[in-house]
């Protein structure tokens, strides 16, 4: 299989536990579909079905998928200013420095959903010191004045 940029076959290699496949001119990836997910599980400790959409606004590429030779499409990845090709039916073609962008942009995801779930127990420590008995009674008495 060769690059889509440079045309270069592509190399077997190990990356974060994921065999990927790797050009030893330009340093683009090629991930299969699973292995994007793999990929972004390798720093997203919950459910994949709280992961979200990944592939916005799809548009043209330039690039030819280096599977089935097909037209490849562009995406914006999680709506952020990352866009990224694939073929729809293969995989996805990381170019230089997209892989440490989608994991970097996939720990922003993780931090929000932290900073969510932190939010969340306060607010539940919070209604629970409020609805204690006094407190009830005293809104009991408040209403029955
Ligand atoms: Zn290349
Ligand atoms: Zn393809």
């Amino acid at each position: 299989m060769n690059c889509p940029e440079c045309r270069t076959e592509l190399k077997l290699e190990k990356f974060n536990g994921i065999e990927v496949k790797k050009c030893p001119q330009c340093s683009g990836l090629w991930l299969e579909l699973p292995e994007i997910d793999q990929l972004e599980d390798t720093v997203y400790p919950y459910d994949d079905d709280t992961k979200g959409t990944r592939i916005f606004n799809t548009f043209k590429s330039d690039l030819s998928c280096p599977e089935c030779q097909g037209a490849m499409q562009k995406f914006n990845y999680r709506f952020y200013d990352l866009v990224i090709n694939f073929c729809p039916k293969d995989g996805y073609w990381l170019e230089k420095g997209e892989v440490e962008r989608v994991l970097q942009l996939m720990k922003e995801e993780v931090k929000e959903m932290v900073d969510d779930a932190k939010l969340e127990e306060r607010w539940k420590g919070a209604l629970n010191n409020l609805m204690t008995p006094s407190f009830m009674s005293r809104l009991k008495e408040l209403f029955h004045r």
